[in-house]
């Protein structure tokens, strides 16, 4: 299979070189039938949803409320109306962070989360326990980037009220033991959310199985358009919990008396959805479907193996996050010479990495350090591209004479 042929961005010359893409971490390129999706929709079919009685604004609602469908059969969510679509992981749980969060969080709780988690699963919590006096409490990691999960249970205790954890971090690659989190956390009573942003992107998610009360994840890096995401929730919660934000289409009934609400899941989801995005995150799904989850997990861990070795091979490079069960995230650094000067002369060569503090500050301070460079892998990279990364590397060091 030519995988990369259904990828067009990844044909073009950047800098007068093949483009060399190797920041999938932040977020991935789109393959042919998603764009052609996008695109047929403007051209032929655009009408705004949930409102019209015309055939373009029916068909359309359709259409979403199909990419629903498909996004509850991917995750496994046993009914529709648990999955909400928003704009993203960050909107989800900001979502989560406001409605329950106001709801079920007071004064002397306590939350958890990890030491390793993007700032999207962090500050949202720290404005939450400052509107609402409750305490963040924090799951350490080790020096390999593995959570310490011996310490989850002194953590654990009757006030509290949510633990939060991310199931791949976006720094280390981890890939974080979430099923056997969430039973230590359901043991004591502790309802879980989980960060899906960069889990998704490599393997399945099933949350029935997993038994997680809230997942959250991204379109944009798995494949999909940007601005479109999906909180999933357990209906209990979701019943439970006031709307987020107010407006169209998440009322049944108003008037200045008083306003009902819809039912799930429009409940929270307040004005024009992103229904495009929608339904194209929904053709993102079925191009990964068709390609599966093994050949995706199989390729992608010959890539972090080839390319684990290869970056070790030169001197001077320091990777961070070397947990035995890890994604194609490596995140290093090259002797003492800063990121952003190594970012720069990759990008003279056309290769994309990403730079700096990767919205992880917490995990730059547990190493002592102020920055990173990330290349992070997809199934779309090749052999080829790693050498690419290695060569560019040995010049930077060069041209900086480290
Ligand atoms: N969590 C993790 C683990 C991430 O990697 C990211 C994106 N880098 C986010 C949350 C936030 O995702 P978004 O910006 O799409 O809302």
């Amino acid at each position: 299979m030519d995988i990369r042929s259904h990828f067009p961005i990844l044909q073009q010359q950047i800098r007068s070189q093949p483009l060399v893409y190797l920041d999938n971490a932040a977020t991935t390129q789109k393959p042919q039938c998603v764009i052609d999706t996008v695109n047929q929709l403007y051209t032929t079919l655009n009408a705004n949803i949930h409102r019209g009685v015309h055939y373009l604004a029916e068909e359309c609602t359709a259409r979403y409320e199909a990419a629903r469908g498909t996004v509850q059969r991917f995750i496994n969510a046993q009914q529709n109306y648990e999955i909400i679509f928003t704009a993203g992981t960050t909107a989800g749980i900001n979502l989560v962070a406001n409605s329950f969060g106001n709801t079920f969080v007071h004064a002397g709780d306590e939350i958890i989360v990890s030491e390793m988690e993007h700032h999207s699963n962090l500050v949202p919590w720290q404005m939450l326990c400052e509107r609402t006096g409750a305490v963040l409490r924090m799951l350490p990691f080790d020096d390999m980037g593995e959570l310490d999960v011996e310490k989850l249970p002194a953590l654990l205790s009757k006030k509290t009220k949510l633990l939060c954890v991310a199931a791949v971090s976006n720094v280390l690659g981890t890939v974080n033991p979430v099923a056997k989190i969430i039973a230590m956390a359901h043991s004591a009573g502790v309802p879980v959310l989980l960060d899906g942003a960069q889990g998704l992107q490599h393997s399945a998610a099933d949350v029935q199985q997993l038994d997680c009360d809230f997942f959250v994840f991204s379109g944009h890096k798995i494949y999909a358009p940007t601005g479109i995401g999906v909180l999933y929730a357990k209906e209990k919660w979701l019943a439970a919990m006031p709307p987020y934000q107010g407006g169209g289409d998440m009322v049944k009934t108003v008037s200045f008396a008083q306003t009902t609400y819809a039912d799930l899941p429009y409940k929270f989801e307040a004005g024009t959805a992103n229904y495009v995005s929608a339904i194209g995150l929904g053709a993102a799904i079925e191009f990964l479907q068709t390609l599966g989850w093994d050949y995706i997990g199989e390729r992608e861990q010959q890539l972090l193996r080839y390319a684990t070795q290869q970056l070790q091979g030169i001197e001077g490079l320091q990777l961070f996050g070397t947990a035995a069960h890890k994604v194609g995230i490596l995140s290093f650094l090259l002797h003492h010479l800063h990121p952003l000067d190594v970012g720069q002369i990759l990008d003279q060569q056309g290769i994309a990495v990403r730079t700096g503090t990767l919205c992880a500050e917490p995990v730059m301070q547990h190493f002592g350090i102020a920055g990173m460079l990330r290349a992070s892998l997809a199934f779309y990279n090749t052999e080829h591209e790693v050498d690419a990364l290695v060569k560019g590397l040995l010049l930077a060091k060069k041209m900086l004479r480290a």
